[in-house]
């Protein structure tokens, strides 16, 4: 598995929803892999940082539409 490959699972990997094979996956990656580990750290500091957040309310159905189709056009452009 390549840095690539690894990135989108490590977000998983730190809330803790990936299943037990691919997580030692994971983990011999990021051992030997400086990269992803400095990506690592960086997901476990905003999982926390997140988590330590009040709750808000759910956001407006209309208004959360909005802000996902910005969202989504912005990722379309990179
Ligand atoms: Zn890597």
């Amino acid at each position: 598995m390549n840095c690539a490959e690894l990135e989108p699972l490590l977000l998983e990997f730190v809330s803790g929803e990936l299943v037990i094979a691919v997580r030692e996956t994971v983990e011999v990656h990021v051992t030997g892999c400086p990269h992803c580990e400095a990506l690592l750290i960086s997901y476990r500091h905003t999982v926390r940082v997140a988590a330590a957040l009040p709750k808000c309310a759910a956001l407006p159905a209309a208004l959360e539409a909005r802000l996902r189709k910005a969202l989504a056009d912005q990722v379309g452009e990179e």
